[in-house]
């Protein structure tokens, strides 16, 4: 294998899922990563309930030497979704992604234990991850290198620098100055767990409802514990001191109000969760122009959120990070690299942002066009479902990465 790239340094800048995969990822193309995370261990952590890593995710981790197996030893098997209107009605069922050629299939975790996975996978298997280095500038060297900047007043020296810095990303606006700002989707997500409330399901299996007012879905996990979470909507975007002013009592009474019409079990669940809620605003960024600059590139939601509702931004995160390493791998010139990567990546990547804004829309659905979609939906779904149409989801979940295949320029 050819490996041109051996004695480059790459500076990551977030330690949260792209970043840990892509240090691990460059590991293995033969480039020393060095990873900047702006919060100490434990922050982070408390942030968001649960999410899916989907089979394409899961694939691209297992190619970096079995990096799936933390992962799926933290989750749980998630096969498919059963939708439902407000009224009870079934609407249909969707897979959520095949099985893998060993029998794994999409697997549901808490946001806490991915991150941890990920990060004590990478720390295992030796890679360097500081902690508190919040990167607030960062420059180009007259050699063709980079410079970081961090907020506490040091600086880190490197070939490249590789933005995995989230959603708000920094490394995005010192590419760009001009990038687009997330776009506030309408909805809010707020999630939750709870052992408090008896619900025969089978476990993995996600119920999700578009509820009368708001969205609302669940799955047990097979310990027991019911997994949940809510859209509620807001044509309004909350400020971030009203969303920290907004204490558990007042979420559960939002919640229990908007499902109170319903015919689920979300009031019961929501009545039933006794630990702290906190609520989120939900974006997406459909598409940033600019994704690399120099010796500069990012990856993951910096590049480009998908919204919650695609189930996709952990396994995109992991995908780009396994390919950029490829490109760096096989492509000696940085620019050549990055430019093979946004070839590889910008038009699959857009599309499943615009997969999860279709998505996103449907649970915010005024009055008339409610209807409308309760009368098409099983239709739609029912196509989805059917493998080998136009219409199926295949595109998303059978996307695999061949890492011995050379990357051309
Ligand atoms: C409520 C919720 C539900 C979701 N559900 C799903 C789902 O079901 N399936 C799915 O695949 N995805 C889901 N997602 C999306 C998924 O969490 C993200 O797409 C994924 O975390 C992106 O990984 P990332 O590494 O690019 O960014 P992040 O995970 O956000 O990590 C970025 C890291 O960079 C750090 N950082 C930020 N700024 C700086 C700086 N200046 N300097 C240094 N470090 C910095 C942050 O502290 C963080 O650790 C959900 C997201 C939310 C909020």
């Amino acid at each position: 294998m050819n490996q041109a790239s051996t004695s480059k340094k790459a500076l990551i800048i977030g330690g949260g899922i792209a970043g840990p995969v892509t240090a691990m990822a460059l590991e293995r193309a033969g480039i020393s990563p060095i990873v900047y995370e702006a919060y100490d261990e434990s922050a982070g952590l408390a942030v968001g309930a649960f999410l899916t890593v989907a089979v394409n995710g899961l694939d691209a981790l297992r190619v970096i030497d079995g990096a799936h197996q933390p992962v799926l030893a933290a989750g749980f098997p998630s096969r498919n979704i059963e939708f439902f209107s407000g009224t009870g009605k079934h609407l249909g069922s969707v897979p959520i992604g095949g099985t893998l050629s060993d029998g794994t299939v999409t697997h549901t975790i808490k946001r806490a234990d991915l991150y941890r996975a990920v990060h004590d996978e990478a720390v295992r298997r030796g890679i360097r991850i500081e902690h508190g280095k919040r990167l607030v500038d960062a420059e180009g060297r007259p050699d063709g290198g980079v410079v970081a900047r961090f907020e506490d007043g040091t600086r880190a020296g490197g070939d490249l620098l590789i933005g995995a810095d989230g959603i708000h990303s920094a490394t995005r606006r010192i590419i760009d100055p001009d990038a687009p700002e997330p776009r506030y989707t309408g909805l809010g997500n707020i999630g939750g767990f709870t052992r408090n409330a008896s619900i025969d399901a089978e476990p993995g299996l996600y119920n999700m409802v578009f509820g009368k007012r708001a969205f609302f879905g669940y799955t047990v996990s097979p310990s027991g514990e019911i997994w949940w979470f809510a859209n509620p909507p807001s044509a309004r975007e909350l400020a971030r001191a009203e969303l920290a002013a907004t204490t558990t009592g007042q979420w559960k009474q939002r919640l229990i109000e908007l499902f109170s019409g319903d015919a689920t079990l979300a009031v019961d669940i929501i009545r039933a969760t006794t630990h702290e809620l906190a609520g989120t605003n939900q974006y997406d960024m459909p598409s940033v122009p600019t994704w690399h600059k120099g010796s500069m590139i990012l990856i993951g939601d910096a590049a480009h959120a998908v919204s919650p509702a695609s189930g996709q931004g952990a396994s995109m995160a992991i995908e780009d990070a396994v390919v950029l390493a490829r490109c760096l791998r096989d492509l000696d010139d940085t620019y050549e690299a990055f430019a093979a990567y946004e070839r590889l990546r910008r038009e699959r990547v857009e599309r499943v942002v615009a997969h999860g804004a279709k998505f996103s829309a449907s649970k915010a659905a005024g009055p008339v066009a409610r209807v409308l979609r309760d009368l098409m939906l099983p239709r739609i779904l029912k196509h989805q479902a059917n493998s080998g149409r136009s219409d199926s989801m295949e595109w998303l979940f059978n996307y695999r990465i061949d890492w011995d295949e050379k990357v051309a320029a």
